[in-house]
């Protein structure tokens, strides 16, 4: 078997992960993410077509070495023929004859839907954002009245019979900073794992700041004293995982701002617009859709993508003087 591409940035670090955004769009609000109204929204004819973004999935697949792959947006579930694009992306498995991982990030609302028909196109895993286990609560950071519909998403997700389920968890001081045990009690009982994530400030009202952010340690600490836990070894895995001492499950811990991950962060992105991003903070985008275009030939985009990986950054700055704020939301870049 011929040996596997391997893509390294100029500081050594591996990038084999690649988050695809699908549309700019949602079908909810969260506060931490979108305005509640207002946004302007991308034409369609701007968006990569499913063909286009499946070329620059194998292109990372077969010339790069990438090794996952996660569907993200906005919502990818509110684009129209998602089960479709997901067959695209798992048949290049077949073709390029290289493993990699396809996962998916989504609110869940529309789980209940599609589930069953994301799992048969290939999906191998989702990660389902959940804030808030209290209805009202739930309301009031998505701006929608819809936790049930969430929580029946998490239930077709797990008889789906996906690889794994992961409960992505924002957590914001004076918001949920008391349910993290309760989320823990929740994954144990389900089978699911709960990724608490700080608070980060990549959100369109611009309302964050660091009193806001909830520290990882403080999560852990919180969970343990209640189900004893052991820290798991993740590799590049941003999130720090521990697994309770009773084998019942694990959860996970996404230090980004306390504890940032950048000396070991393999990702790259590309944007619903064919932007490439090297870091979710980057102020400066990689324009792939224009090469896409105009006719450029795969050994083109394979130099363009490597010329933007040479340029990623060490690290964020959050919390630094020296720190640039994206003047795109999470919801723009794709989380
Ligand atoms: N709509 C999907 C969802 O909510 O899962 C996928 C896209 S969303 C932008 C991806 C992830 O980013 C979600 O888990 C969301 O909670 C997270 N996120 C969005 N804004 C964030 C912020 N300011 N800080 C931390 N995480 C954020
Ligand atoms: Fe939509 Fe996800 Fe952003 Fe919430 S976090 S507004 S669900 S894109």
């Amino acid at each position: 078997m011929p040996e596997r591409p391997v893509l390294i940035d100029s500081f050594g670090r591996r990038v084999s992960d690649l988050r695809i955004s699908i549309t700019d769009r949602c079908n909810f609000r969260c506060g931490y993410c979108m305005p509640a109204e207002g946004m302007q929204w991308l034409d369609r004819s701007e968006l990569l077509s499913f063909e286009e973004i499946t070329r620059v999935a194998a292109i990372c697949v077969e010339r790069l070495g990438f090794e996952d792959i996660r569907i993200t947006g906005g919502e990818p579930t509110v684009r129209a023929h998602l089960p479709a694009l997901v067959a695209m992306l798992s048949d290049l498995r077949t073709k390029a004859a290289s493993a990699f991982d396809l996962s998916m990030t989504t609110n869940g609302a529309s789980l209940a839907l599609l589930a069953g028909e994301l799992r048969r196109a290939g999906l191998d895993r989702v990660n389902i954002s959940c804030d808030s286990l209290h209805p009202e609560r739930f309301a009031e950071v998505t701006r929608r009245d819809q936790l049930s519909r969430v929580l029946d998403g998490i239930d077709a997700a797990l008889e789906a019979g996906f690889s794994k389920v992961k409960l992505n968890v924002v957590t914001m001081r004076g918001f949920n900073e008391d349910e993290a045990v309760d989320f823990a009690r929740f994954g144990r009982d389900r089978g699911v794992e709960p990724r608490f994530i700080e608070f980060m400030p990549l959100d369109a009202d611009a309302s964050w700041s660091m009193e806001k952010v909830v520290p990882a340690s403080e999560t852990v600490d919180a969970i343990t004293k209640v189900f004893p836990a052991e820290v798991v070894d993740a590799g590049a895995d941003p999130a720090r995982r521990y697994r309770y001492l009773d084998g019942k499950g694990s959860f996970g811990v996404i230090p980004s701002v306390t504890q940032p991950f950048c000396a070991t962060c393999d990702r790259m992105r590309l944007s619903a617009e064919g932007q490439l991003r090297t870091c979710l903070f980057s102020t400066s985008e990689h324009d792939l859709r224009a090469l896409l275009r105009s006719g450029g030939s795969d050994a083109e985009i394979e130099a363009a993508i490597r010329t933007a990986v040479g340029q990623k950054w060490a690290g964020h700055r959050i919390g630094k003087v020296t720190f640039i704020r994206p003047s795109r939301s999470m919801s723009q870049i794709g989380g």
